[in-house]
């Protein structure tokens, strides 16, 4: 099976997953954690003595957190499915080595496992 058509929709998902947390996170410099972003605090002025602004800046960054934690967690899938392609291991089941139905790579190019398999973990 040809998986050149998903590295792509997976190389257009991993620049536009990396925009995003950009916006919002530092990636990790340490090459030991591949996919590693680090939130950016927002701009803390300790100088604020206002209940109500501070209680909104920490609104924010959990907010932000929560948001990069989801970016974070897809950009990881993404990751890992373009290390599955490389490696040759894309398109297999993870759970019985069988080949993932082609209709449930297009409707999910991150699934790693086939749809029966699937049912089983939820
Ligand atoms: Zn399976």
């Amino acid at each position: 099976m040809a998986f050149e058509k998903y590295k792509s929709i997976l190389l257009e998902e991993k620049a536009k997953l990396e925009r995003e947390l950009s916006q919002i996170a530092r990636k990790n410099p340490d090459p030991e954690k591949p996919g590693e972003w680090d939130v950016k605090a927002p701009e803390m002025n300790t100088m604020v003595s206002d209940q109500s602004e501070l209680a909104d800046m920490f609104e924010e960054l959990e907010t932000q957190t929560g948001l990069e934690m989801q970016l974070e967690e897809r950009f990881k899938a993404v990751i890992a499915a373009l290390d599955r392609i490389e490696n040759g291991t894309y398109g297999k089941c993870s759970e019985g080595r069988e080949d993932i139905e082609e209709k449930r790579l297009e409707a999910n190019p991150l699934a790693t496992t086939c749809i029966n398999h699937s049912k089983k973990i939820i």
